[in-house]
C-alpha cells in the first residue's frame, strides 16, 4: 500500500498531518507549508519507512 512518506532530518517517516509525521517530528513549521516541504514529500510503500517510532504509532492506530 502505498502512503505519504517523508525524508527528513536522515529517516523516512509517515506523514500524519500537514505539520508533523506519526512520531511527532515536525516537518514544518510555518503556517503554510514550503513548496520545499511538499516535494519531499512521495507516496511511497509502507516498508520503506525506516523510522522506527512511525512505524510503530502507525500500527497502534
Ligand atoms: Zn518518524
Amino acid at each position: 500500500m502505498l502512503y505519504p512518506l517523508i525524508n527528513d532530518a536522515h529517516k523516512i517517516h509517515i506523514v500524519k498531518d500537514i505539520n508533523k509525521c506519526e512520531c511527532g517530528y515536525k516537518f514544518n513549521s510555518e503556517i503554510r507549508v514550503k513548496r520545499k516541504t511538499l516535494r519531499k514529500i512521495k507516496f511511497v510503500d509502507i516498508r520503506k519507512v525506516t523510522c522506527d517510532k512511525c512505524f510503530l504509532n502507525f500500527h497502534k492506530s
